[in-house]
């Protein structure tokens, strides 16, 4: 034991298994091992060229030094202007820049949650969700899905009522499930929170990947959501910028000032180098690289459906959004008498293949693959899984 103990809350916090399982591969690779890593999710393209310009940009004409700590007033303009994209209209004092979706998520729920707040978290969730409501002193509560994958107002409802929840995360297009709700279902949703008081937090980060017919609708879109509705975006995943830290937080005036005074104490700005090539994402006039991109992922998912359903054992549903393929390994587990933790453990030791187990995302006896990854690395990569189930 040291001279000093560290707080019980953070004791309580576990570490990212998601960016824990990225590091582990990374030192796997490092080390001279051939791992193909569909862990986390994170797009394999560049930065696209015109935002990584308006960053250089922004270092050679001295925009280096603090801005207003919610956003410069020409970002959150711009952002609020943004949100229109996807049918929401807020001014720019109800939009703040932050430094990526997890600070915006953080920054938000410390604005909502009192101590012992219960909050709940429809199954399958984002592994940070249950961390981040603890960190904040609240108490997570899994929420599993009467049909499937997408919440029904019942499900809300009862939840809320048997909890007394005052709030509900969710997260659509899903991470880990690729699911995309109809607006019927989200409307479902607002009417479920609406009955039973609970704000919203919306985390809409993939909300421009989906694919085929689907539309991406956020709860604040409704009348009934818009006031109880916080919404979470930014250019993280759709323009492959994981690494400049920069998102947006949107939803009623008094929650974004508080979640600025918030951050105004905690981070400060977010990077203003950053601020001004979101500047660049919020003002694209040409959606064409993005589109090109997309296609590729679309073109992976496709891919990735038919391969994992042709390996005996493992079953995918299509995923209709984001970049993670949810699949079924119940029966792969089951003839090897093991669970998905030790399946994604053996895959990354023995097959050369990093996954996301389910349990992580409270939906165990599932793998979490992530096809953010070249055409390549994937086709290797179920050729590589294929050959451990088959032995
Ligand atoms: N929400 C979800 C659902 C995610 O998958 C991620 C992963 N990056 C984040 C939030 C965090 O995004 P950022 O990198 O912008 O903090
Ligand atoms: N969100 C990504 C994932 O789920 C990246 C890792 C993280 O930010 O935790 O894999």
């Amino acid at each position: 034991m040291g001279a000093i103990s560290t707080s019980l809350r953070s004791q309580q916090i576990s570490t990212s298994i998601t960016l824990a399982i990225s590091a582990r591969a990374a030192a796997m690779r490092a080390d001279g091992q051939d791992v193909i890593s569909l862990g986390a999710g994170e797009p394999d393209f560049p930065t696209p060229e015109p935002i990584a310009d308006a960053g250089v940009g922004a270092i050679r004409d001295g925009k280096t030094r603090y801005t207003a700590a919610s956003g410069t007033p020409q970002l959150r303009k711009a952002a609020a202007k943004w949100f229109e994209r996807f049918d929401l209209h807020y001014a720019p004092d109800e939009v703040m820049a932050t430094a990526g979706a997890k600070p915006a998520l953080t920054m938000a729920l410390m604005a909502l949650v009192n101590e012992g707040d219960r909050v709940l978290l429809p199954t399958p969730y984002w592994p940070s969700y249950p961390e981040m409501v603890k960190m904040v002193g609240g108490v997570p509560v899994d929420v599993t899905p009467s049909d499937g994958l997408i919440p029904t107002r019942e499900d809300l409802e009862n939840a809320a009522r048997e909890h007394d929840a005052k709030g509900v995360m969710i997260n659509f297009p899903n991470n880990p499930s690729g699911a995309v709700p109809t607006g019927d279902q989200i409307e479902a949703m607002v009417d479920g929170a609406d009955a039973t008081g609970m704000w919203i937090m919306s985390d809409e980060i993939y909300a421009r990947l989906v694919y085929d017919d689907n539309v991406h609708v956020s709860p604040a879109s409704f009348e009934k959501g818009r006031d109880r509705t916080i919404v979470v975006n930014g250019g993280t995943k759709s323009h492959s910028m994981t690494g400049w830290r920069i998102g947006f937080l949107a939803g009623p005036k008094d929650v974004i000032a508080a979640a600025a005074r918030l951050q105004s104490q905690a981070i400060g700005n977010p990077c203003s180098i950053s601020q001004e090539a979101a500047l660049e994402v919020c003002n694209e006039a040409d959606d064409s690289e993005f589109e090109r991109r997309k296609a590729a992922f679309d073109e992976r998912r496709q891919f990735l459906h038919e391969a994992i359903n042709a390996i005996p054992g493992l079953k995918l549903d299509r995923p209709q959004g984001a970049f993670y393929a949810l699949v079924d390994a119940r029966e792969a587990c089951a003839a090897r008498g093991i669970d998905d933790v030790a399946l994604t453990e053996q895959l990354l030791v023995e097959a050369l293949v990093a996954a996301v187990p389910g349990t992580a995302f409270a939906f165990p006896g599932f793998l979490r693959l992530s096809y953010a990854a070249s055409m390549d690395d994937l086709e290797k990569a179920v050729d590589r899984i294929r050959g451990f189930l088959s032995k």
